[in-house]
């Protein structure tokens, strides 16, 4: 049998979740010749909560998402807030344009994986990365069933667990990601939820939250994500997911006729993009892989699609070597991400105490002025830290149009 020949190309993205597709589509489009491998077969599930904010629309919109294209995607018109204390406060979405959505992953990924295809990127489904081998000018990258890879940058994208980290040794032993985090999808919704978007801060979740995301005919996506800090264990997660199905107004919300869908999922969300390593060699880290979920919700399909871009971008416009494209890319994760990160970061040991929590959402209630900007605010349509950094201020702060007008 003879072996099989050397692919080589420009880019290899590893991982077609939303961090990679954005890579890749934004390389394909700049002229490289790209190829994103994926173990998985599209469409396939993530677990996830399915909600979409503003700085992910925004991106998407940007990458060239259309809502037409996932068959199950749901606007979001208003989020409903409950403080631990059972206050409950209702915040619209400003109404010109989209500030929040939600979309099955299952349809949201395989719609980018289309995407990134029609831009011009190799996809390779069923293909997983086993081995990776670096050079001062490529990297070989070992590709289950295609054989050698050779590639003159590699955008790691291949999430939480980043196997691409993992061949170079650059796993931190113990790393379980910041957030635990668990998701069902249920159907048959008649109460309030069928239509609303609800956030649950439950004293015994603090700063973690219940929530049930709207999705259409009826179904919602519910979930709960705890904080890694010690307090909650495997068996006590199982045992408080049962509990919380059981609660009044969560009950109340989702209706009598509820019904859940499959078996319930769980995993890690990476929040630590300060402490992670961004780049090796000439392999970027990007999504997931950088752990660059906002530590403050959870949230990362914005971050992944950010950061994606941010890559690609670095590989097309870093003049010079490797040493270039690996400063354009860490500085522009550093302009876009950090301060949000650590603004985040003390907003979580605030939210832990329950009157503290119980305190912001009597504040977010307050006027009509506090609920419509704190709601931009919560679904990223201004960063994080957008007030301690006035490198970022701009004319339209906290007036801009939503997307997809
Ligand atoms: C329960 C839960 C709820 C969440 N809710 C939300 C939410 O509502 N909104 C939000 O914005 N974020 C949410 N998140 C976070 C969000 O899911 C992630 O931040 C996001 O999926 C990161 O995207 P990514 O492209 O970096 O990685 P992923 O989406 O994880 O994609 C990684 C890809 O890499 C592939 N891969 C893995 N190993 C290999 C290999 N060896 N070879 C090739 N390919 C490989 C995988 O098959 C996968 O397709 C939630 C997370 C969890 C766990």
């Amino acid at each position: 049998m003879s072996a099989s020949p050397t692919l080589t190309v420009d880019v290899l993205v590893v991982g077609a979740g939303p961090a990679g597709t954005t890579a890749a589509a934004t390389l394909a489009r700049a002229g490289r010749s790209v190829m994103v491998v994926d173990k998985a077969v599209f469409p396939r599930d993530k677990c996830c909560g399915d909600g979409l904010t503003t700085l992910a629309l925004r991106e998407l919109e940007a990458v060239g998402l259309r809502p037409e294209r996932v068959a199950n995607w749901q606007t979001v018109e208003a989020a409903w807030l409950r403080s631990p204390s059972g206050r409950e406060v209702c915040l619209p979405m400003p109404a010109d344009g989209i500030f929040a959505a939600t979309t099955p992953r299952r349809e949201l990924d395989a719609a980018l994986v289309d995407l990134a295809r029609e831009a011009g990127a190799d996809i390779r489904e069923g293909h997983s990365i086993d081995a990776l081998r670096q050079f001062d000018d490529r990297v070989d990258a070992t590709i289950g069933g295609l054989g050698v890879v050779t590639a003159g940058y590699v955008v790691a994208a291949d999430g939480m667990w980043s196997p691409t980290r993992k061949l170079l040794g650059l796993s931190e032993p113990g790393y379980l990601g910041e957030w635990h985090a668990f998701r069902q999808y249920a159907r048959n919704v008649t109460g309030p939820a069928h239509d609303r978007l609800y956030v649950w801060f439950e004293p015994d979740l603090l700063p973690g939250y219940a929530w049930s995301f709207p999705l259409p005919d009826g179904r919602v996506n519910i979930g709960f994500g705890v904080m890694r800090d010690g307090l909650h264990s495997g068996a006590d997660m199982k045992a408080l997911w049962k509990g919380l199905l059981d609660r009044p107004h969560i009950h109340e919300a989702l209706g009598p006729d509820v019904e859940l869908e499959d078996r319930h999922t769980a995993w890690p969300i990476p929040a630590g993009i300060d402490r992670a390593v961004l780049t090796a060699g000439r392999v970027l880290f990007v999504g997931d892989a950088a752990r660059a979920t906002d530590v403050m919700t959870g949230e990362g399909i914005g971050q992944a699609v950010l950061t994606g871009r941010l890559a690609a971008e670095a590989v097309v416009e870093a003049h010079g070597d490797a040493h270039g494209v690996r400063a354009h890319y860490e500085r522009a994760v550093r302009h876009h991400l950090l301060a949000d990160h650590r603004m985040s970061k003390i907003l979580n040991v605030l939210l832990a105490r329950p009157r503290l929590a119980r305190g912001a959402v009597r504040i977010v209630g307050l006027t009509d002025w506090t609920r419509r900007n704190f709601v931009r605010w919560m679904f990223e349509d201004e960063p994080r830290a957008v007030v301690f950094t006035p490198r970022r201020w701009h004319r339209h702060f906290l007036r801009q149009h939503g997307t997809y007008r």
